[in-house]
């Protein structure tokens, strides 16, 4: 079974998004797209092209330096694993490095950064059947979602996740680091001038500080039948 609408989540970092995007990918038969992954991308090409400074980016090389950038996923629904690839490299592991989340903030808020990933999601999302995940899917990318969910825990709980997640891969990073980089990540993307995140009426708000991931699913599957009968209703 297909969709014929995209699926909107946005929220907050680290409050399991892209684990329940993936579910609903596999279970509804979709593609899944990680916008977070794209920003990051993006973040590690600055980093590694020495364009983040003290200073902030050097604008100078910005045009020519965007124009370089493709960017493409391999997912397997198998093993829902999302491979990012930034021209032929994969940099799936890298762009989740500390180093990559202290400085996402500061690309992600450049409107030619957004434009230009904006493009290729909207793009990616012609033709329906799309669950994507970000800050700005339900209000900018695809404000007519067959269905926005807005996804929320408690902070402590969210460093605790990423902390089990980051000291898995094998950094060597403490509680309090991360829960400093989530609090300013929150910040600055509810705060910044282009896109911030927001709650928009039409989502459907999810605090899962205490339920299973199975319980989500249940919840949001009840909401993709009533979404579909009325869609079929419309259509
Ligand atoms: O989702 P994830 O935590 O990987 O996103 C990394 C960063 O990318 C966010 O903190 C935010 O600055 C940026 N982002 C964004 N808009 C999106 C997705 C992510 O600004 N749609």
């Amino acid at each position: 079974m297909s969709l014929p609408f995209n699926i909107a989540i946005d929220g907050y970092s680290s409050s399991g998004k892209s684990t329940l995007a993936k579910k609903i990918a596999r279970k509804y038969n979709m593609q899944y797209i990680d916008t977070g992954a794209m920003y990051r991308a993006i973040t590690y090409y600055f980093i590694k092209n020495d364009m983040i400074h003290d200073y902030g980016i050097d604008f100078n090389r910005l045009d020519h330096h965007l124009n370089q950038i493709d960017i493409d996923f391999n997912y397997d629904v198998n093993t829902e694993k999302s491979t990012t690839i930034l021209n032929n490299e994969n940099i799936e592991d890298i762009i989740r490095s500390p180093l990559v989340s202290q400085n996402v903030s500061v690309v992600s808020k450049i409107l030619v950064v957004r434009n230009k990933l904006i493009h290729l999601q909207q793009k990616k999302g012609e033709f329906g059947n799309i669950v994507m995940d970000g800050r700005d899917i339900g209000s900018k990318v695809f404000p007519n979602a067959g269905l926005k969910l807005f996804i929320t825990a408690d902070i402590n709980k969210r460093a605790e996740r990423r902390l089990k997640e980051l000291t898995q891969k094998g950094y060597d990073v403490n509680l309090n680091d991360i829960l400093q980089n989530i609090k300013k990540r929150d910040y600055d993307d509810s705060n910044r001038k282009y896109n911030p995140l927001i709650f928009t009426d039409d989502a459907v708000l999810i605090n899962n500080s205490d339920n299973s991931i199975n319980e989500q699913l249940t919840f949001i599957d009840s909401l993709i039948q009533q979404k579909l009968k009325n869609y079929e209703n419309n259509n």
